[in-house]
């Protein structure tokens, strides 16, 4: 028996429209848009079906080894499309676009669980100012590797699930800007060491609770560890990246033996 379309309301139409960022992730057009002559926006998307609704004998061969979503019309299974590529896709599937279209999905789903938890974890307001101290550095050329800095570190706790590029950055980061940072830790230390360990500790928490929803991908670990100092402190991401960068170092934050 043909399986059912669903029909999506009003909330779940908002998590559909602004998982996409307001594009067809194929096409790129934008799903709203303004009509010549109209001051409200109109809707350019429909919901589709990543899994097929009622896959064909060919779509079926070559969805073959890729896993059955949980319901067919869940959430987890829709994306907002444009209706041109909405009818391309269903009429004329390709799995290279099955593929991406997955792969995107996922990408909004962790994103969106990642966004939730940054409510759920405080931050100490002395990152503000290692962050504002951060941002003030100045470099006059290639910075010398810092005497006693083990620049195997960054490789040893991340051995697997990390990009080289986004490896490159950190290590980058950190023997850049490691000898400051610990300098201007200590000397908080010395002010209020009490806070500084909760600093660490929360952002240890944070760590831990975000490697536990990605385990598979450190790229994205880092990532979001880095949005969530930008997003409490409302400080630049490239600075909340040196930042990360110093604690994947620093052993004590992020755990070696988690990773
Ligand atoms: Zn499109």
């Amino acid at each position: 028996m043909a399986a059912k379309r669903d029909s999506y309301n009003e909330n779940e139409h908002s998590i559909l429209y602004a998982e996409t960022g307001g594009i067809c992730p194929l096409c790129t057009l934008p799903i709203l848009f303004q009509k010549k002559g109209s001051k409200k926006p109109s809707k350019g998307y429909e919901v589709a079906h990543i899994y097929p609704l009622n896959p064909t004998s060919v779509q079926i061969s070559a969805l073959k080894g890729y896993s059955l979503p949980g319901a067919i019309n869940a959430l987890e299974n829709v994306i907002a499309l444009c209706p041109t590529c909405h009818s391309k896709y269903d009429k004329d599937f390709k799995i290279e676009e099955f593929v991406k279209l997955r792969s995107d999905k996922d990408s909004f789903l962790s994103a969106a669980k990642a966004r939730l938890t940054v409510s759920q974890h405080t931050l100490q307001e002395e990152v503000c100012e290692i962050l504002d101290i951060i941002s003030t550095f100045d470099f006059d050329g290639a910075e010398p590797i810092p005497i006693g800095f083990d620049v195997s570190t960054v490789d040893n706790k991340l051995k697997k699930g990390m990009s080289p590029l986004q490896k490159r950055e950190i290590k980058l980061n950190a023997i850049s800007f490691y000898v400051r940072i610990r300098d201007h830790i200590k000397m908080l230390e010395q002010q209020d060491q009490a806070a500084v360990r909760i600093m660490q500790n929360q952002i240890n928490s944070y760590y831990l609770a975000i490697n536990r929803q990605n385990p598979e991908n450190k790229d994205l670990v880092f990532n979001y560890v880095a949005q969530w100092i930008s997003a409490k402190t409302n400080k630049p991401i490239l600075a909340s990246k040196v930042l990360t960068s110093f604690f994947v170092q620093n052993c004590e934050v992020f755990d070696a033996s988690s990773n």
